[in-house]
């Protein structure tokens, strides 16, 4: 059968002659069913379609007329619509109506350009004429000719020479005012119109830089080379994650292009790493790239060596560089490499930089910046600069580049262990407010010598940060009192969108109390949205929530903790109910586990001696297990009655006084 031929009517006809009604309904049928491997009949009518709801189908008709770039809306995929609207969307893009355009744009731009050039060339020809008139009037006036020709010919006879000379310069006297004024009226005119090419070079660069601007495809060609690649065989290769954990696997994953490499505590020479830098050079294509290859000593030219073996990729679009240790040297030298490297590859989303480099320099920190602010797509960002600076001038360079990063989403800081005081808790901040889009931030400024000055400014920042949904922030170990402590928790309520939030800020007791009751204050009243609250500090009676699981020998206390945590997490009641329900289920198999436990010792015991009940450390067992269990109903009815008697926020202090008073018992 002839499919380009038959039209709409043929069609028809052709299923009516050739097949029979459908068997149910008999209906004519016009579809194919194409989700059921069972169904003997897959040919079905409009009715069965109604019916069933079918995941899979296509209209017979529509089969039979279709063109080879049609697509069929269930078929082959079925559970994603989307998918055929984007086909769709480029199925229909108008490649031919687009071409006729650009060439109809461009030939009225040539043929702008064409005209401005005749009617410049045009131009240069009037204004060589004019500058043309003072020179020919001065040869005029000069009478050179003359002179020459008296010189030549006149040498026989001085007296006729001199006098014809001398009729010259009578001439040229009787004309002189008039000649000169003349030359230099004729001088200024051709002044005026003489230029120089300047104006038109800037020209030039102008028209070149907008023609430049105009659509940029550089990276077409190899998009189109790396689809090339695409097929259905070797795209899991292309695309699937590897992980290579030895120097000798690197040559099986040439034609991977993920690669995330994990060389630490291996103890690499110079000769392996002069390896690695070949391997790295002979894969066909890298997207995404990570190294760690922390544990090991690590000088600038182990760096550059490795960079080396990097450098013809240009397209990454994740980086991952994970250097750092204590026992590594990277100074500037190494910075600039890898800074050179994450600069020709602009095109970064994700990049992650643990180089914990070794007292960098202003130049390094420069290039590090430069780096940084080169890519703009940034989405995600991880710096580790622990023990790197000694002076907040110089990570400005670094946070001036971030702040600048306008996709930036998700950004780690670790600046820890710097030293630096109030000064770096400025700069970052002053830089941190800036980038307004941040959903996530991990900042760690522990050991920095921030005192409440530094925590103001932190918490000025953090107020401007109106779209951060995770929070993590850790100040501990610095000399930040009560009063910035509670400012930071008081600027935070200003976050509306916060869902989950980690906050470690201090080590002091003091401190640790006022912000818990300050903070669950607030987290009951503002925070309404949170799910997720970590409040961390040091001491371990006061800060309840660091311990999430305790490994308590006694098992009330698991419980109770665990409630405890639920009502932190403000789950609804009725949840909290369902919690206290399992609770009790779990003391009644923990209640019958003991019971069992005690049949069989007392069984074992009966066995050995004959004689029941005669150990007196069975009943104190027994006694010790019905105290837990009273005490656990105890708590739970208490929690009970808080859940639904007091307001609100005031339960919440109650438990958590009732709580501590348990764990001091
Ligand atoms: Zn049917």
């Amino acid at each position: 059968m002839d499919k380009e031929n038959i039209d709409f009517s043929d069609v028809e006809k052709f299923l009516l002659t050739h097949y029979i009604k459908c068997p149910t309904h008999k209906r004519s049928v016009i579809y194919l069913r194409l989700d059921d491997e069972e169904d003997p009949q897959v040919i079905k009518c409009q009715k069965c379609l109604d019916e069933k709801k079918y995941k899979c189908f296509i209209d017979i008709i529509e089969l039979l007329q279709s063109d080879n770039h049609f697509i069929f809306q269930k078929w082959p995929i079925h559970d994603d619509d989307s998918i055929y609207e984007k086909l769709e969307q480029i199925r229909q893009w108008p490649f031919a109506k687009y071409c006729q355009e650009i060439n109809l744009l461009f030939d009225e731009i040539i043929e702008a350009i064409q005209s401005k050039r005749k009617s410049i060339l045009k131009n240069l020809g009037l204004i060589e004429e004019i500058t043309q008139k003072p020179l020919n009037f001065f040869k005029e006036i000069c009478q050179k000719e003359k002179l020459i020709d008296i010189i030549k010919t006149q040498f026989g006879d001085q007296k006729k020479q001199n006098e014809m000379i001398l009729n010259i310069i009578k001439q040229n006297q009787e004309n002189y005012e008039k000649n000169k004024n003349l030359l230099i009226e004729l001088i200024n005119q051709a002044n005026k119109n003489l230029f120089g090419l300047d104006k038109i070079q800037n020209i030039k660069e102008e028209v070149l830089s907008s023609i430049q601007k105009v659509n940029n495809f550089d990276d077409l060609q190899v998009i189109v080379d790396q689809s090339n690649n695409i097929t259905i065989e070797n795209y899991d290769q292309c695309f699937k994650k590897i992980k290579i954990t030895k120097i000798e696997e690197l040559n099986k994953y040439y034609d991977y292009q993920k690669i995330k490499i994990d060389f630490r505590e291996q103890y690499l020479s110079f000769i392996d790493i002069y390896i690695i830098s070949q391997s790295l050079n002979k894969f066909k294509k890298i997207n995404e790239f990570s190294l760690r290859i922390s544990g090991n000593t690590i000088y600038n030219e182990n760096v550059c060596q490795i960079i080396k073996g990097l450098f013809k990729y240009q397209t990454l679009t994740k980086l991952k560089l994970k250097f750092g240790d204590t026992f590594n040297y990277i100074g500037s030298e190494g910075a600039k490499c890898i800074a050179q490297f994450i600069k020709q590859n602009n095109n970064l989303v994700k990049l992650h930089l643990n180089t914990k480099l070794k007292d960098i320099d202003q130049e390094g920190a420069s290039s590090i910046a430069d780096a940084i602010e080169a890519c703009q797509n940034l989405n995600n960002l991880t710096l580790y600069f622990r023990i790197n600076f000694n002076s907040a001038e110089r990570f400005k360079k670094i946070t001036r580049a971030i702040e600048k990063l306008q996709k930036l989403e998700i950004l780690k800081l670790d600046c820890s262990s710097n030293y630096i005081g109030n000064e770096i808790a400025k700069v970052i901040s002053n830089s941190l407010e800036k980038n307004i889009n941040l959903k996530e931030l991990d900042l760690n400024l522990d050991y920095s010598k921030i005192e409440d000055e530094g925590a103001f400014y932190i918490g000025d920042a953090l107020t401007k940060l109106q779209n951060i949904q995770i929070l993590k922030l850790s100040l501990s170990c610095n000399q930040i009192g009560v009063k910035g402590a509670q400012k930071i928790i008081k600027d935070l309520e200003n976050n509306k969108k916060i869902q989950d939030l980690h906050i470690n800020l201090s080590n002091s007791n003091e401190i640790c109390k006022s912000v818990i009751v300050a903070s669950l204050k607030q987290t009951y009243e503002s925070f309404s949205q949170i799910k997720n609250l970590n409040i961390k500090c040091n001491q371990k009676k006061t800060c309840v929530v660091q311990n999430r699981i305790y490994l308590n020998k006694q098992l009330i206390k698991q419980i109770n903790i665990f409630v405890f945590l639920i009502t932190l997490n403000l789950l609804k009641i009725k949840e909290v109910l369902n919690i206290v329900i399992i609770c009790i289920l779990i003391y009644i198999i923990y209640i019958s586990v003991c019971l069992i436990c005690i049949k069989i010792y007392l069984s074992i015991q009966n066995s050995k001696h004959n004689n029941q009940f005669n150990d007196w450390r069975i009943y104190l067992q027994f006694e010790v297990s019905i105290y837990q269990s009273i005490n656990c109903y105890l708590f739970i009815s208490f929690y009970l009655f808080l859940q639904f008697y007091l307001p609100s926020n005031q339960y919440i202090y109650l438990t958590f006084y009732f709580y501590n008073f348990l764990i001091q018992k």
